[in-house]
């Protein structure tokens, strides 16, 4: 904020006067001001130099300065229309002007050009080290010692026995679906509330997804609606091959009231853990409930690879074939020989290099993760419209992104809410839009909660706040006082 004493003139300064302000201020830029305090115009060295030139002296009065319109913007306005006027006329401090004509403030185009985003990458002190190792010793393939170390530091930190290391998560659900032996008219039974990436390995297998609704407690797949998927598949005489269980925003799902109902049926659970590394299920790593489970190293995640992913599992068997799916199926054999179908999915040394780093640094993510979210909710903690991500007693969530639902009675619908922000150079995202009503998904079938569906009302309702490990304060306070503005 800048003082506008300290940068205000008035028409009967001298030349000299008004040189000497501008000398003792760093912002190149006087605010002309008239006898009752108002604001005029603005004045810049440029000015100054046009009166010598004309022939003013130094000891004239600023009377013979233009009259003329400068450019200002009024109080309240949002930051992106202040920077697209900055932008339109090339210029780097704009006045802000109150409803009743005083200059309250000139905005400072470094100052407010920057964007807070959802959330960026993080990086450690490490990663560069496990790079260059790389590097030095030429292991730029995908294979080497980063991703066997990557594997087994990654399978020891949540507790698995094994992993394998792909190129991105969705490569990790969709082998895991193959390893499962989903097929051509096989159906999946697959969270709603979801990215859409949980959803489209049941399609590249030929497979249809049925999809889950989410409960009011975790906002992850509700015990009661897969039970009446269940109910309902076993009346008309067939079983879903698997059911992907995701974990949203960095909680878990009430596992164990899930695998109850998988254990039941003999039907094998894949967890999506791709938003929920670093979280617990009633003390245990959130992505070691599955029979397979899913890590997701994307750009957003809580740690991040820049691209990739990890498949997990107690069972040696179903990594090995991974591992070798993953890397085209190769026969050993002294020529190449295949007797099945594979994938190019393995992850290259240089990013397990990055993983490796990153690591290091989960367990520091989360807590500041977790800290953003608290934040967020300790400023509103006045504000009951503002409903938080619930997090249940037996849940240790990474709050991997800070999400709420903002109530009708706000006067206020979430998507315009984001827009506000947007205003402001803040991202703001809505929930996941469920897969049941993707156009893509149309024509699958849906299980809802109870009578209304949850996680329609979640995506009507919801927004995902920036939730950065590397948010600084002053950050969070520009969030929390831009949505105070938005709700007023
Ligand atoms: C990010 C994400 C994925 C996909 O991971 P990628 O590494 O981006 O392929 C899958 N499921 C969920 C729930 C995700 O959030």
């Amino acid at each position: 904020m800048v003082n506008i004493q300290d940068v205000s003139i008035k028409r009967n300064f001298t030349l000299r006067d008004a040189l000497s302000v501008l000398n003792k201020t760093a912002l190149g830029l006087l605010l002309l001001t008239d006898e009752y305090g108002l604001f005029e115009r603005t004045v810049t060295d440029g000015d100054l130099r046009r009166l010598l030139l004309d022939g003013a002296q130094l000891d004239d009065k600023l009377e013979a300065l233009p009259r003329i319109q400068s450019l200002v913007i009024t109080e309240g306005a949002a930051r992106r229309d202040a920077l697209d006027l900055m932008n339109k006329h090339a210029i780097n401090h704009l006045p802000v002007i109150s409803i009743t004509g005083q200059a309250i403030d000139i905005l400072d185009r470094r100052v407010i050009d920057e964007q807070i985003l959802l959330s960026t990458p993080h990086m450690g002190d490490a990663e560069r080290n496990f790079v260059d190792e790389a590097f030095k010793t030429n292991w730029i393939a995908p294979l080497g010692p980063n991703v066997d170390a990557f594997e087994q530091e990654l399978a020891d930190l949540v507790g698995v026995k094994h992993a394998a290391a792909v190129t991105s998560g969705t490569a990790a659900i969709h082998l895991a679906l193959r390893l499962l032996g989903v097929g051509r008219g096989d159906r999946v039974f697959c969270s709603t509330l979801t990215f859409v990436a949980s959803a489209s390995p049941i399609v590249y297998q030929g497979a249809e997804p049925v999809f889950i609704d989410s409960d009011a407690v975790s906002w992850n797949m509700s015990a009661t609606a897969l039970e009446k998927a269940f109910v309902v598949a076993c009346q008309e005489g067939w079983l879903p091959k698997v059911v992907i269980v995701v974990n949203l925003y960095g909680q878990s799902a009430d596992m164990d009231s899930l695998l109850a109902i998988c254990n039941q049926y003999g039907v094998p659970m894949l967890e999506d853990a791709a938003e929920s590394l670093g979280a617990y299920y009633k003390g245990k790593s959130s992505g070691t409930f599955g029979k397979l489970s899913v890590y997701s190293f994307n750009g957003n995640k809580i740690i991040t690879t820049s691209g990739g992913g990890m498949l997990v599992s107690d069972d040696l068997h179903l990594i090995k074939k991974a591992r070798f799916l993953a890397t085209q199926a190769r026969d050993s054999a002294p020529h190449y020989q295949h007797t099945e179908i594979g994938y190019n999915y393995r992850m290259s040394n240089i990013l397990a290099g990055v993983g490796r780093g990153q690591l290091k640094v989960l367990k520091d993510r989360v807590e500041a993760r977790r800290a953003v979210f608290h934040a967020y909710r300790e400023a509103f903690s006045d504000v009951p419209e503002i409903e938080w991500m619930p997090e249940p007693e037996w849940s240790y969530s990474t709050h991997w992104l800070t999400a709420c639902t903002v109530s009708p009675k706000v006067g206020m619908t979430s998507a315009e809410l984001i827009k506000a922000l947007a205003g402001e150079l803040i991202e703001a995202r809505p929930l996941w839009k469920p897969m049941h009503l993707q156009p893509i998904f149309s024509s699958c079938r849906y299980f809802s909660d109870g009578v209304e569906s949850v996680s329609d009302r979640l995506f009507e309702q919801g927004l995902c706040l920036p939730s950065g490990s590397n948010m600084t304060e002053p950050q969070i306070e520009r969030v929390v006082a831009a949505i105070r503005k938005a709700l007023n």
